[in-house]
């Protein structure tokens, strides 16, 4: 990486003004500093410092993937439906899949990681136990049409991942591999500087088993995950709650439908509830109502249903618990014209009376198809009920009457209804039990940076991928997979190293570690400063140069804090006493340094910056 970057020639333009669609800092200063453009949403240019910076974010990744064994290929990002058809993932994806036609009509996808390929790959290269265990991986543009681009390039529609794959005869192998790049994880992240935490993940459409999720901790995160003292991490999308032991309801009156005109909200029915139906333990409280939210899922294949999802009406539902539980189908809240197909539903009043399987007769039923008999021998759409793990079995109720201005109260779980399956949806809170016993739960906010991943033998055996083992028998290959998501790692790194002025890199990814700042208009400062730069990239040291005639010493100095190199060189008013000052961008620290030790003084720096990093 030598030669000087000169301002006077870089291609590169700061901006004073943040970018209107910019929220979050490292996307607002990535633009400012000229590092990114955004093309469309979710698609962004890398400029010259930009790409410096991924390369050096990627080659942390690749040394460190090198090391631990594992082999680089590169793939293409264009590939053919088949082997996304016959693992199921053209459709299973669902609209987050570009796919687009050729000239010939033949269907094609961009892809949005890569597990057919490289399972195929191996397949159509090897065939014996002796084979393995193999690790490869590569660092490629993947495509996906999010639906919510979001934070530059943190969730872009193209973007960079490294992602991996390993492939072993038998479990423990799996397990090997899996730990090797756990750990290969762990050092990549402390080399670039970036706290993360590891949690318990759910392995979502992708199937398998052990999936942890390395996260970056920071308040404009995507994702929340939990904490306990005594050591249990998980994203709160994986977060199962304990079953609760079932209640002793013999002395629970029978349900009994009650008027509550205008009881719009769960503190209104419990008001009401208190005056005009009390119990005779203890007052109505809101953990007493059960809350009914009812969905749209849209299955993969395009299938449409609506599904009741039950919990206690003081506890919010967290949709990406919900989405997470019911993927791959997607969930969106019913609409209006969603629910009409439904007669038992009645918006803001349905319960359990009309729905799930006591409304189809009793019979626990598994899809929205099964119907109930009407009269006439029609049938009728019953929607299926989910019940939330905090409604326990025995428990009891104030539910929707199903008809406006109608509960009913005193309806048992298990005695006066049943559902038809549980789902993890009411929102995880600080201060909840662990599910392992681990004490209660610390929540905070972060961002994906890399996920691995127990997959087992789905992908063998939807493509065939076998080898013999030391018996002569055919084995299906069990796998795992392994992903960073680069180019959101370089702006995550922004994330974390910025103040109010500008970008702050640790030395390890700037795009160079000095700069050198020309602040004066004498031909000996300019001549000082050439100089400067001349020894310190013959100590290799990579430096951008602030070599501008005509730009003033303020702007010179703005662009320095924005552009956010690790260590600055001002070689200015001080010349004349044979000085130079030597600045700190992250302390703002400075000294003063006679101009031949300048160079000496940097390197001893940097070597120091270095090994603390
Ligand atoms: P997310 O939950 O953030 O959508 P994911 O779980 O779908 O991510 P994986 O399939 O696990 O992502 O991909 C591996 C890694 O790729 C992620 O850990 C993340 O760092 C990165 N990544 C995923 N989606 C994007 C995206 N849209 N833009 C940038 N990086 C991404
Ligand atoms: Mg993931």
């Amino acid at each position: 990486m030598a030669g000087v970057l000169r301002m006077s020639s870089l291609f590169v333009r700061t901006l004073r003004e943040d970018p209107a669609d910019a929220e979050v800092a490292s996307h607002k200063l990535l633009v400012r500093g000229g590092y990114v453009r955004r093309v469309a949403p979710g698609i962004y240019t890398l400029l010259p410092l930009g790409l410096r910076v991924l390369r050096k974010v990627e080659r942390v990744v690749r040394e460190e993937m090198d090391a631990s064994g594992a082999q680089e290929v590169l793939f293409p990002a264009l590939l053919p439906r088949e082997p996304y058809e016959a693992t199921n993932r053209w459709s299973e994806y669902g609209p987050t899949l570009f796919k687009l036609v050729d000239r010939k009509g033949n269907d094609m996808l961009l892809a949005p990681t890569h597990e057919e390929m490289f399972t195929l790959l191996v397949k159509d290269l090897y065939s014996s136990y002796k084979d393995l265990p193999l690790t490869l991986y590569q660092i490629q543009t993947k495509y996906r049409d999010e639906a919510r681009p979001r934070a530059g390039v943190i969730r872009g529609r193209e973007f960079v991942m490294k992602d991996a794959y390993s492939f072993d005869m038998d479990e423990a192998g799996l397990d090997a591999s899996y730990n090797t790049m756990r750990a290969a994880y762990q050092r990549i992240f402390e080399r670039l500087g970036l706290p993360y935490a590891i949690v318990s993940a759910m392995s979502g459409a992708m199937g398998g088993s052990r999936s942890e999720e390395f996260l970056f901790p920071t308040a404009i995160g995507e994702d929340t995950f939990v904490r306990s003292a005594g050591g249990y991490a998980a994203n709160t999308e994986a977060v199962t709650t304990p079953q609760l032991p079932e209640q002793d309801f013999s002395d629970v009156p029978a349900p009994e439908l009650v008027d509550t005109p205008g009881a719009k909200t769960i503190a209104d029915l419990v008001e009401m509830a208190n005056r005009v139906h009390p119990r005779s333990d203890r007052p109505w409280n809101a953990a007493d109502t059960l809350k009914s939210v009812i969905v749209t899922l849209t299955h993969p294949d395009g299938e449409k249903e609506v599904v009741v999802i039950a919990l206690p009406g003081d506890r919010e539902v967290d949709m990406k618990r919900v989405e997470a539980s019911l993927a791959p189908a997607e969930v969106e809240l019913a609409s209006p014209e969603d629910m009409e197909k439904y007669p038992g539903i009645v918006p803001g009043y349905t319960g359990p009376g009309a729905v799930g399987p006591q409304a189809r007769g009793g019979a626990v039923a598994d899809g929205a198809d099964d119907g109930a008999a009407t009269g006439d021998g029609a049938t009728v759409s019953v929607a299926r009920l989910l019940l939330d793990p905090h409604v326990a079995r025995g428990s009891r109720w104030i539910a929707g009457g199903n008809a406006v201005d109608k509960h009913v109260f005193n309806l048992v779980y298990g005695r006066d209804f049943e559902a038809d399956g549980t789902i993890e949806a009411a929102e995880v809170r600080a201060g909840d039990e662990a599910p392992d016993g681990s004490g209660p739960l610390d929540i905070a906010r972060g961002i994906e940076i890399g996920h691995i991943f127990q997959l087992g033998r789905k992908y063998a055996e939807a493509l065939g991928l076998t080898v013999l083992d030391e018996n002569g028998k055919t084995r299906v290959v069990t796998m795992g997979s392994y992903g960073v998501g680069v180019s959101r790692v370089l702006a995550a790194i922004a994330e974390q190293y910025h103040d109010e002025k500008g970008l702050v890199w640790p030395v390890g990814v700037a795009p160079a570690q000095v700069h050198i700042l020309a602040a004066g208009k004498d031909d000996a400062v300019f001549s000082a400063a050439e100089d400067l730069a001349t020894q310190l990239t013959a100590a290799g040291i990579e430096v951008l140069f602030d070599d501008r005639r005509k730009v003033s010493a303020g702007v010179k100095f703005a662009d320095y804090e924005l552009l956010g190199m690790p260590y600055a060189v001002v070689v200015g008013r001080g010349l004349a006493n044979g000085t130079v000052e030597v600045r700190t961008r992250a302390t703002g620290e400075s000294e003063d340094v006679a101009v031949a030790d300048a160079a000496a003084r940097v390197q001893e720096i940097l070597a120091a910056a270095r090994a603390s990093e």
